[in-house]
């Protein structure tokens, strides 16, 4: 049973666990880090990063956690490769919390920093993981530049597909957008700008079968699921959207979350309505899920709990 009684410990270790590390540990708040079972997070399955600022020339998603961890730990920062199987929050101000963990740890912590990100939905095709990073993405704003002038397919009827397939509409020479149903999931609006913008070609009841190419996507396969019709697209670029899942099942029924399973936090702030209890990153935003966005909520995340550790004194 640990004993100790630590400052923060941090769940999860993307550019928002790993910001909240590095403002923790400057604050002498000895923060321990666990990474679960993507160490880095989503950046690591990226390839060039390039808007991130303060890389001039670009940088590879795991070469750039690699800094984040470097940076955390120069201050002191303890990472443990782990992965947290329970939480037991204390709801009083003051409590101490309880995180458990696959390795059999046990930690006590006054505060408790969630940042475990979310995951994109894929379709579960073997071609997905064949071309991912080679044509294969699950996010236009990281890689639509690599396409520039050059046709893509973009799969997904909701918000997330509109607003990638508008975004790639603009660089691409001409976005194929697939949507299994005869309807947009996405609103009126949304689905509006699709149906304007001339270079966008909707597809209805089409769904993507397979991908092929020497080493880089170079076709698609796709399917009318109606009259089971197959035909080949030629497109560079296969972008999937057809969601994200936030990686908030350990608070499911501890912590309040939206009706898709996102962690609530108090307006302007990184607090949840337990005290002491922080969330960071896109586990608790399913709007911007950028690097730089998540950054920034971790430092929110670390100066809240920084205060909340002062508050208590
Ligand atoms: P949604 O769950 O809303 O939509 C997912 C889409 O993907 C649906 O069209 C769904 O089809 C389709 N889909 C799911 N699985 C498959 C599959 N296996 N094969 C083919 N298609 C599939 O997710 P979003 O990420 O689009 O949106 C999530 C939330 O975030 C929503 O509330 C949305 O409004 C919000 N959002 C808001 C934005 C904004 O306001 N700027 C931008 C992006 C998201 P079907 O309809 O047939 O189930």
């Amino acid at each position: 049973m640990a004993e100790k009684i630590h400052e923060t410990i941090i769940i999860g270790s993307g550019p928002a666990g790993y910001t909240a590390a590095i403002y923790a540990a400057r604050a002498d708040m000895k923060p321990i880090i666990i990474t679960g079972m993507e160490p880095g997070g989503q950046l690591t399955t990226t390839t060039d990063v390039e808007n991130y600022p303060g890389y001039p020339d670009g940088i590879m998603g795991p070469e750039m956690m690699m800094d984040f961890q470097k940076q955390a730990e120069r201050f002191g920062t303890q990472v443990i490769m782990d992965m947290v199987t329970e939480v037991i929050f204390d709801e009083k101000p003051g409590g101490i919390h309880q995180i458990k963990t696959m390795n059999g740890e046990e930690f006590l912590t006054k505060t408790v920093i969630i940042s475990t990100g979310a995951s994109a939905k894929y379709l579960g095709l073997d071609d997905e993981k064949k071309y991912m990073g080679s044509g294969v993405s699950a996010c236009a704003t990281c890689d639509g530049f690599f396409y520039k002038g050059r046709p893509v397919a973009v799969v997904g009827g909701g918000d997330t597909a509109a607003e990638e397939a508008t975004y790639l509409a603009k660089l691409c020479s001409k976005v194929y957008l697939l949507v299994r149903k005869n309807e947009f999931r996405a609103s009126n609006i949304m689905a509006q700008r699709v149906m304007n913008t001339p270079n966008i070609e909707v597809l209805f009841h089409h769904e993507l079968q397979g991908i092929m190419g020497n080493k880089v996507v170079e076709k698609a396969q796709i399917i009318n699921n109606q009259t089971m019709e197959t035909k080949e697209i030629e497109v560079d670029g296969v972008f999937i959207a057809i969601g994200h899942k936030p990686n908030t099942d350990l608070f499911v029924g501890k912590l309040k979350m939206d009706e898709t399973g996102y962690l609530m936090t108090h307006p302007d702030s990184a607090k949840t309505d337990i005290p002491g209890v922080f969330a960071a990153g896109d586990c608790q935003d399913n709007i911007y899920r950028q690097a730089v966005t998540a950054a920034g909520s971790g430092c929110m995340a670390a100066l809240d709990a920084e205060r909340y550790l002062i508050e208590l004194q």
